[in-house]
């Protein structure tokens, strides 16, 4: 009687062990792979500089906008794994948890869609990660490197795509503390040591470029502002628009008549990379633009930090007052159609515009027309 009352129980244990158990295992399994972890905002909130890993932590210089992407090489590794922890931590995984922040990955993605709403698809989490689809291939977050999935497991041979802190205002101009220039000498100096490699499959298949047969196809020749240059077509509406906002207020704005007078040549399309990098620059597909100043009108000042190395070793330290700055009305708008000005960044380039309207979007700055 005994021998058979233990022969049920562990026949009873056995089928707990075999078939119950694993079977509510793989269950849980299954709902933490297969769907996301935080609820799909509809939202794009401004990104947060302290959990961007892929953005120079600039607080320390607060009278400078963020360069890009430097920084994965630049950061100490303990920052950049704090950095790392919190901007890829899942958002909260309590059940009693009720506000969940979107995560980085998440808010760069849904902000890509957004602003490229004809050519790339909805954000989605897939296979453990925020993607976006362009015609049919998806490209995943992937640490901010935007890879296709089979270029997933690579992501460290690649820099990060620069989402950066881009201010609507150029704050007012503060003469660099010894410690920022010291943090300046070496950012440089590491720039010119390795050379910046960003993966460029994404920006490629947006644009619809892989090399520069293909690039050269996309763009049209037109004038802007009575000059010619060649654009990317998908771009050629916006820059229309922001010529004719900026000959409307040429009508009453004096400064900008000057300005439009000063310009020498506009160079848009030109197949190539950023200078001292390894990495595509958005001229090689027609969608960044150089409004450059003649000789005369520069006289003594700076437009871009690589050739201010020249004369002024210490170009960081270069105020604004002695750099070449387009009127703020004629950067605004070109901030209101999507394009952002080089003259915010660190490294700065202010004959730069480029359109990055997911940068806009990221930090909340207004667009209009996005398609
Ligand atoms: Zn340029």
């Amino acid at each position: 009687m005994v021998y058979i009352q233990l022969f049920d129980l562990i026949k009873v244990l056995a089928i707990l062990f075999f078939f119950v158990l694993p079977g509510c295992y793989s269950e849980g399994r299954f709902e933490k792979t297969e769907f996301p972890q935080e609820p799909v905002s509809q939202n794009v909130p401004a990104i947060n500089m302290n959990e961007t890993p892929d953005v120079l932590p600039v607080s320390s210089i607060p009278e400078q906008i963020a360069e890009p992407p430097k920084a994965a090489a630049e950061m100490p590794a303990e920052e950049k794994q704090a950095a790392k922890t919190a901007a890829e931590k899942p958002a909260d995984e309590s059940p009693k948890a009720t506000v969940v922040e979107p995560s980085r990955a998440e808010r760069v993605m849904k902000a890509i869609a957004a602003a490229y709403p004809d050519r790339v698809g909805p954000a989605e989490f897939r296979n453990g990660d925020w993607a976006v689809p362009i015609r049919g291939v998806y490209y995943y977050y992937a640490d901010a490197r935007l890879l296709p999935e089979e270029l997933r497991a690579q992501s460290v041979n690649f820099d990060p795509q620069p989402f950066y802190r881009y201010e609507k205002e150029l704050p007012p101009w503060k003469t660099p503390s010894a410690e920022e220039s010291e943090r300046y000498r070496n950012m440089t100096k590491a720039r010119q040591e390795r050379k910046l490699k960003r993966s460029q499959h994404f920006f490629d298949a947006l644009w619809r470029a892989q090399n520069k047969d293909q690039s050269y196809d996309r763009v049209k020749s037109i004038r802007f502002l009575g000059k010619p240059l060649f654009l990317h077509y998908a771009i050629l509406e916006e820059l229309s628009l922001v010529e004719e906002k900026i000959l409307a207020e040429a009508k009453t704005n004096a400064q900008i008549r000057q300005w439009i007078n000063s310009l020498d040549t506009v160079a848009a399309w030109n197949w190539r990379n950023i200078a001292e990098t390894e990495s595509r620059s958005f001229h090689s597909y027609g969608a960044a633009i150089d409004l450059i100043p003649k000789a005369s009108a520069t006289k003594g000042l700076e437009t871009y930090w690589l050739w201010a190395v020249r004369s002024s070793p210490e170009w960081w330290a270069v105020p604004y007052s002695k750099r070449v700055n387009p009127p703020d009305a004629v950067i605004k708008i070109f901030e209101s159609y999507g394009f952002i000005w080089g003259g915010k960044w660190n490294f700065y380039d202010t004959m730069h515009f480029e359109y990055r309207p997911e940068i806009l979007i990221l930090n909340d700055i207004p667009i209009t027309g996005l398609h």
